[in-house]
């Protein structure tokens, strides 16, 4: 049993933790800290693989997998070509990130990582942390475990998943336009749903391409493989390759009120903390963003979490995520309006939540008002239930 009492304890070293540790290792004022990290795996496996858009050079440009400033969409019989500058949209094998942070945070003496599977946190002063090992405690803690009640709970709000499968296939001859990659295609898609695919590149013989679906419920096993397939001869035309690499993923996608599981000094952070996008399920860059104003805020002694959600943008996304609940259907015209219609430039600053109002109008003006005006009606009637 451990006795020791940790300034800061950290729940889980994936994204969001190792971000939150990384940035605490920057940062003078934690030196003389004492940091808890309680990870239940070893995490020395590629579970997965991150994309990001960002601008210029970034933080993790020395261990990204590849970058592109180019980039496609395609709807239908229509090709969209997607010029990112100033972005680019960069890759990151998540095996990579985790031996970069493991290497950053074994240097630091502030770090001490335990392998902890955590049962159970009791709020207190300080915090109490049962894992199956021991027990732990901590001023401040930083959970990324998944609510239970997001889980179990039969409640009105709105849940997607997107669920994908992705091969990493090579070829011995030259397949693949390197220098950029496929947002989104829509020209094979699982009926009456919003479905598409993405081509990530490596090279010119290998490429990382996923099946990728943002519904209510998972397909059987055997068809995100029959739509890869297909995918790969029908629209790439590429009849012979080798399958080198899989990944399968689940992301929820939802308007869940995580945030308000973080109570007082006991902060969710990550998917349970509410950082995946519930209309994109992009995550990875958030992860960045809000660890870096968590520490900010605790520097000013403000409370952690503070100014982490922006309402407006969070309002955007409960009704995009309604409206793609609802009419499940429309999801390829609406992200054929949204990438047609309107510069990539200000798409990525939208979903990055750093549009102006007027810059929002300008977008919300492209897509049909109707679906949107029945989820606003639908969402508003549910508060006034509720009250
Ligand atoms: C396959 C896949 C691909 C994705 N691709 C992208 C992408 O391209 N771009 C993007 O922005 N987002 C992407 N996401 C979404 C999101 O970025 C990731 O899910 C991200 O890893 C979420 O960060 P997290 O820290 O909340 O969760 P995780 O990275 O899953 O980390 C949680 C950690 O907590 C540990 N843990 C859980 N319970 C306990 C416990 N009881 N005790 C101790 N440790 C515990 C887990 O072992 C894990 O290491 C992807 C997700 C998946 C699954």
């Amino acid at each position: 049993m451990s006795t020791s009492n940790f300034d800061f304890a950290i729940i889980g070293a994936g994204a969001a933790g190792l971000h939150l540790a990384l940035a605490m290792c920057e940062d003078p004022y934690f030196c003389h800290k004492r940091i808890l990290i309680l990870e239940k795996l070893v995490k020395d496996q590629n579970d997965r693989t991150w994309c990001f858009w960002e601008k210029g050079n970034g933080l993790w440009d020395e261990i990204i997998q590849q970058s592109w400033s180019k980039g496609e969409f395609f709807h239908k019989e229509k090709r969209v070509s997607l010029s990112l500058s100033p972005y680019r949209y960069k890759m990151l094998r998540s095996i990579d990130f985790y031996e970069y942070a493991k290497r950053k945070i074994s240097a630091s003496s502030q770090f001490q990582w335990v392998e902890e599977d955590v049962q159970e946190v009791v709020n207190g002063d300080p915090i109490q942390i049962n894992g199956l090992r021991s027990f732990y405690t901590a001023e401040m803690v930083f959970d990324s475990r998944i609510p239970t009640d997001f889980i179990k709970a039969e409640d009105s709000y709105t849940r997607i998943l997107q669920h994908f499968k992705g091969w990493v296939i090579k070829t011995d001859y030259d397949a693949f336009n390197s220098d950029r990659f496929t947002m989104m295609d829509f020209r094979l898609i699982w009926p009456e749903s919003t479905s598409f695919t993405y081509v990530l590149p490596l090279n010119k013989r290998e490429a990382l391409i996923e099946f990728t679906l943002f519904t209510s419920s998972l397909l059987q096993k055997n068809d995100y493989e029959v739509m890869l397939q297909s995918y790969i001869n029908d629209i790439l035309k590429i009849q012979e390759y080798e399958i080198v690499e899989h990944e399968q993923g689940l992301i929820p996608m939802s308007d869940f009120p995580f945030e308000n599981y973080s109570v007082g000094n006991h902060i969710r952070i990550g998917t349970g903390g509410g950082w995946v996008k519930p209309s994109t399920g992009y995550s990875f860059k958030n992860c960045e963003r809000n660890s870096r104003k968590l520490i900010a805020n605790i520097k000013l002694n403000k409370q952690p979490n503070d100014g982490l959600i922006k309402m407006k943008f969070r309002i955007y996304d409960i009704l995009f995520l309604d409206v793609l609940y609802r009419q499940n259907y429309r999801g390829p015209e609406l992200f054929n309006i949204m990438y047609t219609k309107i510069p990539v430039q200000t798409i990525f600053a939208f979903l990055d939540d750093q549009t102006s109002f007027k810059q929002d109008l300008s977008i919300m003006f492209r897509f049909p008002w109707t679906p949107f005006l029945f989820s606003v009606v639908k969402k508003i009637s549910h508060i006034w239930n509720k009250s």
